[in-house]
This record gives C-alpha cells, sequence and structure tokens, in this order.
C-alpha cells in the first residue's frame, strides 16, 4: 500500500525515545528527560503579548507564500546585522519552521542517486529528508573536538554531489566550528559548485565563541544557503516559525513547493517575529545564561563518572564520550532508561556507538537527580 519513498524512511530516534519514556511514566516510574529537542523555559512574554496583538489586528489569515513582508525585511536586516550577510527580502522564504524549510530543499535540490555530504555528528533528520528526497548521503567525520573537517568532505566529493550539509552550532556536540575551517569550506564549495547548506539553528545559544556565517564568506551569495529560525532563540517551538535565505533560484523553487504544501507560515506568529526579531539578543539572555550554568554543571558532573567531554561552545546538547566500562551505546541508553533518564543514542547522528547525547534543556534539580541516577548505574 505505502510508497518505496515511505518505506524507506525511518523513524524519528529523538521522538521514539520521548514515547518510550512516557509509556514508562504510565507505570508510575519518573522519568527524566534528557533527550529534549527544545528549551524548557516559556516563549518570552513579550512574543506572546506581539501574538496576541497581531491576532486581534487580524494576522490570523493566509499571507503571501513567501511570508509577510516586514518579517522578510526583518531577516534581511537581522542578517545583515548580524551576520554581515547581504540577501534582499525577495531571496528570503518564511517557513513553518526549520525542518519544513530544510525539507523543501532537498526536495529542490536532489535527483534520484545525487548525492549530499553530511559532516557528522549531525542531526538524523539530514539523513532521512535525503532518503525521501532521492538522495545517496555520504558522512564526513569530525576534526578533533567535533570541529568540521574540511578534508574529509573533500574527498567525499564526487561527481553526483549535489549539496554538503553543516550545522553550527551543533546538534548533538554543541560544538562550534571555526571561521578558518567554514572558510575552506566554502571555497571548496565555490570551486566544486556545490550547494552549502549551514543550518543555523542553534545561533544565538552560544557560550564562549562567536557564530560566523559561512554565508558572509567570499562567493558565498552563489552557493551559501542559510536555514535559520526561532523554535530555540525564542523558545517557540510549538509555533512552527523558520526561514530560508540565500540563491534566488534555489528560494523560488522552495517558495513552488511551499505554495503546493503549507501555503505559509502562521500569521500571527510571523507578525510577532518581525516585531521582537530586533530584540533577539536580549530577550535570549536570561535563557543563555541559564544553559551556562547547566552546561558547566553537567560537564563537570559527567566527567567524575567517567564520561570524556570537553565544554561545548554552543546549542543545548552534550555528546560525551562513555566511560570505558561501557561498551556500547544502545545498550547505556537502554539501562539509563530503566533508571529512569532517557537521553539519545549516538547512532543516528551518524554511527557514533561510544557516545550519547544530552540535552541540559531540563531544570537544575532535575539535571541533579538525573545525573545521580547515572553514577548509581555506573556504580559511581
Ligand atoms: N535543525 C536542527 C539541527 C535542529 O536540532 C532542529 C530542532 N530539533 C531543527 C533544525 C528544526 O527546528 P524547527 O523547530 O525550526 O523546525
Amino acid at each position: 500500500m505505502l510508497s518505496t519513498r515511505i518505506t524507506r524512511l525511518k523513524e524519528s530516534a529523538t521522538l521514539k525515545m520521548m514515547e518510550r519514556a512516557k509509556a514508562l511514566e504510565a507505570r508510575g516510574i519518573k522519568v527524566i528527560s534528557l533527550d529534549v529537542g527544545e528549551p524548557d523555559f516559556p516563549t518570552p512574554k513579550e512574543v506572546v503579548d506581539a501574538a496576541y496583538k497581531a491576532m486581534l489586528s487580524g494576522y490570523t489569515h493566509y499571507t503571501p507564500s513567501k511570508g509577510i513582508p516586514e518579517l522578510r525585511r526583518a531577516i534581511s536586516d537581522k542578517l545583515k546585522r548580524d551576520n554581515g550577510v547581504d540577501v534582499p527580502a525577495d531571496q528570503i522564504l518564511v517557513t513553518p519552521g526549520a525542518k519544513q524549510a530544510l525539507f523543501y530543499l532537498y526536495m529542490a535540490l536532489l535527483n534520484d542517486g545525487d548525492e549530499v555530504i553530511i559532516a557528522t555528528p549531525a542531526w538524523p533528520s539530514y539523513w532521512e529528508m535525503a532518503t525521501v528526497a532521492g538522495g545517496i548521503v555520504k558522512e564526513a567525520p569530525p576534526a578533533d573536538g567535533y570541529g568540521l573537517n574540511v578534508e574529509a568532505i573533500e574527498r567525499l566529493v564526487g561527481e553526483r554531489t549535489k549539496m554538503i550539509i553543516i550545522n553550527s552550532p551543533n546538534n548533538p556536540s554543541g560544538a562550534v566550528f571555526s571561521k578558518e575551517s567554514l572558510e575552506e569550506l566554502v571555497e571548496l564549495a565555490v570551486r566544486r559548485k556545490i550547494i552549502l547548506v549551514s543550518d543555523e539553528i542553534y545561533e544565538k545559544i552560544i557560550y564562549d565563541a562567536v557564530h560566523v556565517s559561512p554565508a558572509s564568506m567570499p562567493g558565498a551569495e552563489d552557493v551559501v544557503v542559510i536555514v535559520n529560525g526561532f523554535s530555540k532563540t525564542f523558545a517557540m517551538t510549538g509555533w512552527r516559525l523558520g526561514y530560508l535565505a540565500g540563491p534566488k533560484q534555489i528560494i523560488d523553487a522552495a517558495t513552488k513547493l511551499q505554495q503546493h504544501s503549507a501555503t505559509c507560515a502562521p500569521a500571527f506568529a510571523q507578525k510577532a517575529a518581525a516585531d521582537l526579531l530586533p530584540q533577539a539578543d536580549k530577550l535570549a539572555k536570561p535563557m543563555i545564561e541559564e544553559f551556562r550554568r547547566r552546561r558547566d554543571f553537567i560537564v563537570s558532573r559527567l566527567r567524575s563518572m567517567g564520561f570524556k567531554l570537553d565544554p561545548p561552545s554552543g546549542a543545548f546538547y552534550v555528546f560525551p564520550q562513555l566511560p570505558d566500562s561501557e561498551p556500547d551505546s544502545t545498550s547505556f541508553v537502554e539501562r539509563a532508561l530503566d533508571a529512569g533518564v532517557s537521553m539519545t543514542d549516538g547512532k543516528p547522528f551518524g554511527g557514533f556507538s561510544r557516545n550519547v547525547r544530552i540535552s541540559y534543556a531540563n531544570s537544575m534539580e532535575n539535571l541533579k537527580e538525573a545525573t545521580d541516577r547515572l553514577a548509581t548505574i555506573l556504580g559511581k
């Protein structure tokens, strides 16, 4: 009954774990979720107020498919101000989330058998979207400290390489790629005429590093597409709002897909984001300060139990290597879940069978309790 396209698709690993955790909770076992991909903070009141006002003033209908002009202008201004990137408003497509934006890109760029290079470790949806779109994935391993390994990427480039996808700050490692490595990668993409997709959704969740967009580099205007959104910065995952910015031909192709699928992103969410985007840094600051405190706590606690990791510079995840006594990520994740701590196996992030992804988008109290439980199962 089902298409081959769909039968090739795997279920989302993170969502599957969340469902298992819920099943344990239904049996009365309190599970602390360290597998969540969203801030545990409420959406800032300023954003909620702006959306409420927008709804009252009629932002409750379809909008132009590309997005309301005031939001596309606000995004264009933001790209100039924060990233040093010049993209006119008509080369920006507002989407219902960054995930949808990525999906359009894969569908717009790939023919059957075209190759996509993913800089690993990386978010599992990058693989599955390639599968739906008929693409073939090549996985590039990271450099030391989960940095960008441009040499490894270059070795994978072939006749059919259509796109390279990177994500910094990174999910799952929290690594922030260096400006030098990004410059090398843009140079490669320009030289080999490959589209470089830069997922910058965690841009503002950053601690001791500076986010640099590859779109700001020489030659980037023809090859780099930025994917970004509001889910993480504004803690508004449920509102569904993201965007693409890049070469006109690609944005127009993605727009056609949106016209015939989602139509547009939610109108009131677009208006609230347009009003508040200039204040993004101010609004996100308290959340980032709290994330930094938790990162410091979780890194030192995990290290004391024998996990191997450096403090990551961004996002709200750590991707430690398991203590030497633990042979395999899947069995460790299962044991942790039985002890009431859910986390994500490193395997779907590019075959990291000695790593787990732990999200610290949870209260300090829960992080303490969860790490105590892990210490117990490790006998520490
Ligand atoms: N890219 C990455 C790397 C992510 O981790 C996520 C969310 N888990 C997304 C994109 C999708 O975000 P959105 O809510 O905007 O669809």
